[in-house]
């Protein structure tokens, strides 16, 4: 309805009244924030208080507690269990149960036994595994629709997949946009979508709710696109290994990626494509503390240029492996053949950085624990190097900030901070994109040298 897109707005400033177009804001609850009753109650407040959030995705109920089971593991049990002849109505029991706790605790005026009674049909029909690990979403969503009084969306025959399981991204955002047109607001389940031949149920990657989130703020073109979670943000380091790291406020998609790349997690690694091609801000939340501004990922145009540093992440084992040979940067095709060596066997690699008489490729351990021998031999054979050492157990740290290219000295600080903790460098590599400084050291040293990092940036 027309009236529907226009509200008040009073400008406390002026107090001035005026008519303002309502905005779109796609918002996403993932599997904590729908864990139970109570964590509902917070959902709705923080949908009601912004009348511009108007499309909301779910997850299925995730863990109330550390010990409890996500309702997507106990639907992937109940597949496990029948296709060995185990019972498994009693665990698809635990699963009704709590979407019935949940109905009963908020009075939510919704018939879902029939829904239930159909999944039990399917399943001895012998549905395939990835319908069933739906189901926890879309019973989700129906839900959750009744408890707001919101339309239900289902992304059956909307996400649309190809036959060999890829995202088929323009159709489904024709598809998506044509549907969700025609509701002002809706919940839509995350996690699946369907083959677009068949029609079967498929369903994204584990996490992939933020995909779904992320798909509809493209295809409504939303304002923002707000992911609510359990934490406030993104922080600038693992608080596992950095006391107290502060919360990053804004952050570039391609920083983003960076800090997921080496182990920062807080969002699907697939969910930036959708929104990042339509320019659309995320906004990561917390349903626990909604008052907290939590992290900005927007494009590097709107991105706050004097901050030099967003964050720091690392992971390990890596392999280095350096070739030597005398006047290697005059052999035509040195460097391509070595890479040959890595594609030939199927390996891929992290780094390749190169001195005059020297190239090394870091390597992550667990990816030439077999064929780290054929590799050696491969080198040699094909590149007769004078020498190749192999240096196993090393950590990469990324140092990660659009302000570092053009801001001087950030090197020789990392040198500093790590020598005065007495941090031997094993490598120091600027990536191409100038928004990352890689520092490899001994595995042993990587929480040492996190943390002398963090505080030689971060005051
Ligand atoms: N429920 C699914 C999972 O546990 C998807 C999601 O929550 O994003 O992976």
């Amino acid at each position: 309805m027309y009236i529907f897109l226009y509200y008040f707005v009073k400008s406390y400033k002026n107090e001035r009244i005026w008519w303002k177009e309502l905005g779109v804001k796609v918002v996403k609850f993932g599997g904590s924030s729908v864990a139970d009753g109570l964590q509902l109650v917070k959902v709705k407040e923080i949908i009601e208080s912004d009348p511009e959030r108007r499309y909301v995705v779910v997850s299925a109920p995730g863990k109330r507690f550390n010990e409890d089971s996500k309702i997507t593991d106990l639907l992937f049990m109940c597949k496990a269990q029948a296709e060995n002849n185990i019972p498994y109505e009693q665990l698809f029991q635990v699963v009704s149960d709590r979407y019935n706790a949940i109905r009963y605790n908020l009075d939510i005026n919704v018939d879902l036994d029939e829904h239930f009674a159909e999944i039990m049909e399917q399943m001895e029909a012998g549905c395939s595994e990835d319908y069933i690990a739906s189901r926890g979403e879309y019973l989700s969503a129906i839900l959750i629709a009744a408890y707001l009084g919101y339309d239900f969306v289902d992304t059956k025959g909307l996400i649309l997949f190809d036959k060999k399981g890829r995202l088929l991204a323009e159709e489904t955002n024709e598809a998506l946009s044509a549907e969700l047109a025609k509701h002002d607001r809706a919940v839509i389940p995350g996690f699946y979508g369907s083959y677009k031949d068949s029609g079967e149920i498929k369903v994204l990657s584990r996490g992939g709710s933020d995909v779904t989130g992320s798909l509809v703020a493209r295809a409504v073109n939303a304002d923002i696109y707000e992911n609510w979670t359990d934490v406030s943000g993104l922080l600038m380091a693992d608080p596992r290994v950095v006391d107290n790291p502060k919360p990053i406020e804004s952050i570039s998609y391609m920083e983003l990626r960076e800090l997921s790349y080496m182990g920062a997690s807080v969002l699907h690694e697939e969910a930036v494509f959708p929104v990042r091609l339509s320019d659309i801000p995320i906004n990561i939340r917390n349903t626990n503390a909604p008052e907290d501004p939590g992290t900005i990922i927007t494009t590097e145009s709107n991105y706050d240029k004097n901050k030099v540093l967003s964050g720091i992440a690392g992971k390990h084992p890596f392999t280095v492996i350096t070739i030597y040979k005398n006047m290697m940067n005059k052999e035509i095709g040195f460097v391509r053949r070595a890479l040959a060596v890595l594609e030939d066997l199927d390996i891929s690699f992290d780094h390749i950085p190169t001195g005059i008489d020297s190239l090394s490729v870091v390597i992550e351990s667990s990816e030439i624990e077999d064929s780290l021998d054929e590799v050696i031999e491969a080198f040699n054979q094909r590149l007769h190097p004078d020498e190749i050492t192999v240096v196993p157990d090393i950590a990469l740290i990324a140092v990660v900030g659009k302000g570092l290219s053009n801001s001087i000295g950030v090197s020789a600080k990392i040198t500093a901070a790590l020598a005065d903790a007495g941090i031997n460098i094993r490598m120091l590599n600027q990536g191409a994109t100038e928004i990352n400084v890689i520092v490899g050291v001994e595995a042993k040293d990587f929480k040492a040298a996190t943390r002398a990092i963090y505080n030689a940036f971060v005051s």
